[in-house]
C-alpha cells in the first residue's frame, strides 16, 4: 500500500524501494552510518540452566509450551519450532495485528514480543527457544500471554539463572550493541518511533486515547537505572485493551484467548473494568515493554538488540517498532 513518500533525508535507491514496499515514511537510511557497533564492554551471556513453561495464547486461545534453553556466544536467540530454527531476527519478522510475528519456511511463531523483550532487558543474549503447540500438526505457534505482562519471563529467567556464555572455542565473547550516530525516525499518519543519538539507553512513550478518559494522554520516559530496573518498573506492566474494541477484534479471529486475567480492560465509558492497576501509567509503561521486545530483533549472534540511543515513541505500534528495527539493522 503506498499513502504518501516523503525523503527527508539523502535519498538512495534502497531507501526509496523501502518506502515504496510500505506507507511509513521515514528519514535517514539503514546505512552503516545510520548505527555503529560497538564494544559494551560486558560478555555475552546465556542462561545457566533450561526451564520450561506453558500457557494459553491469546489470540488463538490454544496451549503452548516454552522451554529456554543456554546457547553458545555466538548463536543469538533462536526459536525452535517443528526442529526447524527460526532466528528473533528482524529479518523474519512479519506485520500481523495486535502482535509481532516471526515467519520462516512456512512456519510462524506469534507474539513473540513480551518473551524477547524480557531476554533482552535481562541480558540473555544467546538462548534457544523451543516452542511447541497443543496441536502437533500446526504450522503456527503463539509465545503464551500469561498475565499480560513480562513478568513470568523474567521469573523464568531468574529462576534458571544468567551465565556468561562462551562459544565453541570455550572462549569469552564480548557483547557489542549498536550506537545511534544520527537521528532516525519512522511515522504514520501522527505515530511516530524516533532514535536519537545518546550517550545511554533511554525511552520515551507517549499514548493518546482521547475517546477512553480513563487512559487518556499519556508520556513515561525511563531508563535502565540497575540490573532490576526493568524488573521492577516494566516487566509486571500488563497489555491492555479497550472493552469497545474487543467485539471488533474477536471478530477478526483475534484475542480469543483474551479475558481478564490477561489484559487490563478499560471502557470508554466506564473506565477500567479490572483494577488495581499496578501503575498509574501502567499502559504507557506496557509500551515501552513491547517497544524494547520488537527493538530486541535488530541483534545479531548474541550481541546487543535494544541500540544505545534515546528512543521516543508516540501512538506507535509493533508495526512502526518493527520499522524502525529494519533501519538500525546493521548490514
Ligand atoms: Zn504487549
Amino acid at each position: 500500500m503506498i499513502l504518501s513518500v516523503a525523503v527527508k533525508a539523502k535519498k538512495n535507491s534502497t531507501l526509496i524501494s523501502l518506502m515504496l514496499l510500505s506507507s511509513f515514511s521515514s528519514a535517514a537510511s539503514s546505512s552503516s552510518s545510520t548505527v555503529s557497533l560497538k564494544p559494551s564492554g560486558r560478555l555475552q551471556q546465556t542462561l545457566a540452566a533450561p526451564v520450561e513453561v506453558n500457557g494459553k495464547a491469546l489470540h488463538s486461545g490454544k496451549l503452548s509450551t516454552v522451554k529456554l534453553l543456554p546457547a553458545i556466544a555466538g548463536a543469538g536467540r533462536c526459536f525452535e519450532f517443528r526442529s526447524r530454527s527460526i532466528p528473533a531476527s528482524i529479518e523474519f519478522a512479519q506485520e500481523s495485528p495486535l502482535c509481532t510475528t516471526l515467519l520462516k519456511d512456512g512456519l510462524r511463531i506469534r507474539t513473540v514480543e513480551h518473551l524477547l523483550s524480557a531476554l533482552e532487558a535481562k541480558g540473555v543474549d544467546n538462548c534457544k527457544i523451543r516452542i511447541e503447540s497443543d496441536s502437533p500438526d500446526d504450522r503456527e505457534v503463539e509465545v503464551p500471554i500469561f498475565d499480560g505482562s513480562a513478568k513470568e519471563w523474567v521469573d523464568a529467567i531468574e529462576e534458571a539463572g544468567i551465565n556468561v556464555a562462551q562459544n565453541h572455542g570455550g572462549e569469552t565473547v564480548e557483547k557489542m550493541v549498536a550506537h545511534v550516530n544520527k537521528p532516525v525516525y519512522v511515522c504514520k499518519n501522527d505515530s511516530f518511533v524516533a532514535a536519537f543519538p545518546a550517550l545511554e539507553t533511554r525511552i520515551t512513550c507517549g499514548i493518546d486515547f482521547p475517546q477512553v478518559p480513563a487512559i487518556g494522554c499519556q508520556w513515561f520516559a525511563w531508563k535502565p537505572e540497575h540490573d532490576s530496573s526493568y524488573a521492577k518498573d516494566i516487566a509486571p506492566c500488563r497489555t491492555f485493551c479497550v472493552y469497545e474494541e474487543v467485539e471488533k477484534m474477536r471478530e477478526a479471529g483475534l484475542i480469543k484467548g483474551g479475558s481478564l486475567d490477561n489484559a487490563i480492560v478499560c471502557s470508554a465509558e466506564h473506565g477500567w473494568m479490572n483494577p488495581p492497576l499496578r501503575f498509574d501509567n501502567e499502559t504507557c509503561r506496557h509500551k515501552i515493554l513491547d517497544l524494547i521486545g520488537d527493538l530486541s530483533l535488530v541483534a545479531q549472534g548474541g550481541n546487543g538488540g535494544f541500540p544505545v540511543a534515546h528512543v521516543v515513541a508516540f501512538k506507535a505500534g509493533h508495526a512502526l517498532h518493527t520499522e524502525l528495527a529494519r533501519h538500525l539493522t546493521i548490514g
